[in-house]
């Protein structure tokens, strides 16, 4: 089983409503057994919502709380919603018993590039491997 950010997939789940459909990952999907999940919608934040990034260290730091997830419009700070969205996100790999994932690419959740995101970051200290769609 293999854990794929849904936005790859074509759920318009992505902060402006939009998806990225990624054609090799949809292909992949028809394929084998797939698990989609948004982590930000799963640590209950609304479709559409403000874009966010990571301040102070990566998705790693994030979990050990030495570094925080804001929004970029006003700094209001959502790493609660996105430490909730990982552990969602680990329940899930560990119930379907998911050894990989694929994850969007420069995402605050998702990436791996240019800065490990929370859900990836989560997923990684749970010994899945995590590799990454555009
Ligand atoms: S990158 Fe991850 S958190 Fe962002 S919309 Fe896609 S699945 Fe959701």
């Amino acid at each position: 089983m293999i854990l794929v950010s849904g936005c790859l997939l074509g759920i318009s789940c992505r902060y402006d409503a939009r998806s990225k459909p990624n054609q090799e990952v949809i292909s992949l999907a028809k394929g084998s057994r797939v698990v989609p999940v948004c982590p930000e919608q799963l640590g209950g934040l609304s479709t559409p919502r403000p874009p966010a990034h990571l301040v102070g260290g990566d998705g790693f730091d994030v979990l050990e709380g030495s570094a925080r997830v804001v929004r970029l419009e006003d700094g209001g700070d959502v790493t609660e919603w996105f430490v909730q969205g990982a552990r969602e996100c680990v329940k899930l790999a560990r119930l379907f018993g998911c050894s990989q994932a694929i994850l969007k690419s420069k995402s605050p959740s998702c990436g791996l590039q240019p800065i490990v995101g929370v859900t990836a970051a989560a997923l990684i200290l749970e010994d899945i491997q995590v590799m990454e769609a555009g």
